[in-house]
Order: structure tokens, then C-alpha cells, then sequence
């Protein structure tokens, strides 16, 4: 195990950026116990996890000051909520796009004195960051982007502009022809807007290089993704959904590059036979909604009860990289419809009908070589809590082993789920 991480601190960063210092202070040292206890007490981890493991270092500090030198040389830096909003047109602008979800208790109670309780701890997690004053990346973007996919975000939208200039995108909720077009208007607006902040209209070659770094990338985790499906597994699922988070905040063409030399190293583990753990040991596939940093609280209770998570069906996961964008567009107006056609194939439960997704599911659990799916939903998530009874029946159809929990980000029910977890476990076993 590594002994000397540590997640960094830069008081005067922070104090520069308004946050309450004071408070954040006791961050770094608590997320380095818990990333020490549970990502470096795993064995058998690829040497290439040590780029990530820095990127967990620098999180509060250096990505920090690479993401203001950005904004200092007049590009935009926008945070977003969701997979909707297309990161493409914000790096064709030579701008930022961070992830902003909220994975983390400590802001639960900051939202709470505003928002009703009785909403989803995503939604909550990420408002009472920006109130709190307690998350760098929130106080260093220039705007927020959101959307109108669920109605806990679209209506906190309107609150969360009060404290820092909040746009929303209008998501159609089915996908007819006529809900295309109003998608495509979005996405044109939304570049007027990106290019607007950066002061440019950004060119033909600009989308065409940024749609290469960001296929690029999801072709990266895709790689990694399918390495990981062998048996026995050469990365965790930890380390494989650590990485996932890191892709919404870290630099694009670093990011692909390291996860491509990861994939090179795990291509070599297997041709050696070596894996995170024996080939015996019972493979999960996980699906539902997004575990947003530091959400590692379901892929610790499995990966600790004796199993190891093989897939993430979710947005912090394969959907975010199943799907790239046509290459070969000759016009700007065909970059963005070939860019509007790539964005309406995510398979969010906010669509209906979505039966997309019932077929994904079952197509991941299979190139995936999981032995049971485990559907994670956050508590008060409707949609996803609502598609479960469709996941359960396919799956039942086919005599795939399901379970179907519901969660937030407190500890209280740790206990309860590893009980569940280690029955399912035990059942997969047969
Ligand atoms: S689950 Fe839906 S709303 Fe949430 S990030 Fe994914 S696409 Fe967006
Ligand atoms: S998990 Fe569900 S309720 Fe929470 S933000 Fe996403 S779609 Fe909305």
C-alpha cells in the first residue's frame, strides 16, 4: 500500500476563491483516510492506477489552478449536471466543462435548509456544495449549465441561479422526430451561448478537433471497459468507477492518454493471467443512476462482501461513453446534427418510452460476463426507481439474478445493504 498520499492543501487558493476556508480545511485529511482505506488497501492494483490516485491528490489544488488558468486567458469554464450537456462545444471554444454532481453527505444538511428533504441526494449534495461554500470546482466555473431532465434538478435550477448564474437546457423527454429538432435548437443555443463567453464563434476545425478529443476519450473508457470485462477481472470495479468520475473533471487529452496506457498494461496483466482477484470470484454488473464523486458506497459493500463489480450501466459509466460522434461532417450544421443525433441515443430513464435501455441492459450484462445485476437507485429518484419494475421483468425473463436497491449517501444503511449484498452474492453462487 502507498503511505505517502495525500489529497493537497492550498488555503490562499481556496480563500482567493471565496470558499469557507475554515470548513473545507478538515477535507483533504478526511478524504485521504478514506481514499487510503478504500482504494490503497485493494491488492493487486495496475501500476497505472498511480495517475489517478494523483489526480485525487490534486483535486482541491492543482487541477484547480490549471482550470483558472483557463478562465484567466478568457476561455469558459461551465459546470454541468448531466451527460446531456455537450461537452464538445465547450472544448471546441478552448474552454472547461466540469462535472458538478454533488456524491457526498457532508453537503446534504447545507441543502436541506433550503430544499425539501424528500428530494434526491444527487440534487442536494451538489446545492449545498455552491451555499456551503465548499467545493472549489463550483466556485471557479463561470456558469452552470442545466437541465430539464428531472424535475428535482429543473426546479432547483431556479433556486441555484440566486447564487451563481445558472442556464438550463430543455431535454426532451421522448424522442420523436419533432422533439429532435427542438434538441437540435438547444444545442445551437448552446454554442451561441459557450462562444458568446469566449468571445469567438467557433470554427468548422474547432468542433471537428474537439469532437476527436472527446470521442477520443469515451473511446479510451470503452477500451478500458471492455479489459475489464475478462476473467479474472484486471482492475476493480472501484478503480474503474474512480476513473469514470475523474473523466468529468480532468483534462481530456491526458485523461485518454492515461487511461490508454492503463488499458496497455491491463492488456499485458491478461495476457499474464493476473486479475484483482480470482476467476472464481463472483462478477456483478451494476445499473441505475450516477455515482458522482465520492459516491464509492455500493462498489465498496460489494467489492468488500467477496465479489467484484464488472460493469457500470449508468451516466457515470457506459452511458456517458457508449456512443461517439460521426468524424466525418463537412459543415457546421452537420457537426451539430450528427453531434444532436449522438446525444439523444443516452438512454436516461427521464425519456418515455425508454425501452432502449431494458435492451442495453441486458446486452452489458452479457458482454460483461456478470452473473447478476444489482440496480442502484438514489432515494427519490422516480424515474429510475419506476424503470426498475421493467429491469426486474426482463431480467426475470431471462433468468438473470436482480436485485434492486435504493440508497443515499448517508452511512445508516451500510449495514443493512452489506446483509443484502452478501445473500445476493451467496444466491449467484448458487
Ligand atoms: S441520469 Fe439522466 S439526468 Fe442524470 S446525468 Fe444521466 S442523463 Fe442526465
Ligand atoms: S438521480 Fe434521478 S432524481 Fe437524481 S438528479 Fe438524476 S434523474 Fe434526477
Amino acid at each position: 500500500m502507498s503511505t505517502n498520499f495525500q489529497v493537497k492543501s492550498d488555503p490562499e487558493l481556496w480563500e482567493k476563491l471565496g470558499m469557507d476556508v475554515a470548513r473545507f480545511s478538515g477535507m483533504p485529511a478526511m478524504l485521504t483516510q478514506a481514499y487510503t482505506n478504500i482504494f490503497l488497501s485493494q491488492k493487486n492494483r495496475p501500476a497505472g492506477m498511480a495517475y489517478f490516485d494523483g489526480m485525487v491528490e490534486n483535486i482541491h489544488t492543482g487541477r484547480i489552478h490549471e482550470i483558472l488558468a483557463v478562465k484567466e486567458s478568457g476561455k469558459p469554464v461551465i459546470g454541468t449536471f448531466c451527460v446531456y450537456v455537450p461537452e464538445e462545444l465547450i472544448v471546441a471554444a478552448g474552454g472547461v466543462c466540469v462535472g458538478l454532481c454533488g456524491g457526498a453527505q457532508g453537503s446534504i444538511a447545507d441543502a436541506e435548509k433550503i430544499l425539501p428533504r424528500n428530494i434526491c441526494p444527487m440534487v442536494k449534495s451538489a446545492f449545498g456544495f455552491k451555499i456551503g461554500k465548499i467545493c472549489p470546482y463550483f466556485q471557479t466555473v463561470d456558469l452552470v449549465y442545466g437541465e430539464t431532465t428531472c424535475d428535482a434538478k429543473k426546479k432547483t435550477w431556479e433556486l441555484l441561479d440566486r447564487y451563481i448564474p445558472t442556464h438550463v437546457m430543455e431535454i426532451p423527454q421522448m424522442k420523436r422526430e419533432r422533439d429532435k429538432k427542438l434538441w437540435l435548437d438547444e444545442v445551437k443555443d448552446f454554442k451561441v451561448a459557450v462562444d458568446k463567453i469566449a468571445g469567438i464563434e467557433t470554427s468548422f476545425e474547432a468542433i471537428a478537433g474537439a469532437i476527436k478529443t472527446i470521442n477520443g476519450k469515451r473511446a479510451a473508457l470503452q477500451r478500458l471497459n471492455t479489459l475489464r470485462h475478462h476473467n479474472p477481472s484486471p482492475i476493480s470495479g472501484k478503480d474503474m468507477l474512480l476513473i469514470e468520475q475523474i473523466a468529468f473533471y480532468d483534462e481530456p487529452v491526458r485523461f485518454s492518454q492515461h487511461v490508454n496506457e492503463l488499458c496497455d498494461e491491463l492488456e499485458t496483466r491478461i495476457a499474464d493471467g493476473i486479475g484483482v482477484a480470482p476467476a472464481s470470484t463472483p462478477r456483478i454488473m451494476v445499473s441505475g443512476t450516477p455515482m458522482a464523486l465520492p459516491n464509492w458506497k455500493l462498489h465498496n459493500i460489494i467489492e468488500t462482501s467477496g465479489a467484484v463489480v464488472v460493469n457500470e450501466e449508468s451516466c457515470i459509466g457506459t452511458r456517458y461513453y457508449k456512443d461517439l460522434i460521426y468524424d466525418g461532417s463537412t459543415t457546421v450544421e452537420e457537426q451539430l446534427e450528427r453531434l444532436t443525433e449522438r446525444y439523444m441515443k443516452i438512454d436516461c430513464s427521464c425519456f418515455t418510452p425508454n425501452d432502449d435501455r431494458i435492451v442495453q441492459v441486458v446486452k452489458e450484462y452479457e458482454e460483461s460476463g456478470a452473473q447478476g445485476i444489482i440496480d442502484y437507485c438514489l432515494q427519490f429518484c422516480h424515474t429510475y426507481n419506476i424503470e426498475a419494475v421493467k429491469l426486474r421483468e426482463a431480467c426475470q425473463q431471462r433468468g438473470i439474478p436482480f436485485m434492486a436497491i435504493e440508497s443515499d449517501y448517508s452511512p445508516d444503511d451500510v449495514g443493512q445493504l452489506q446483509t443484502r449484498v452478501e445473500a445476493f452474492i451467496e444466491q449467484i453462487k448458487g
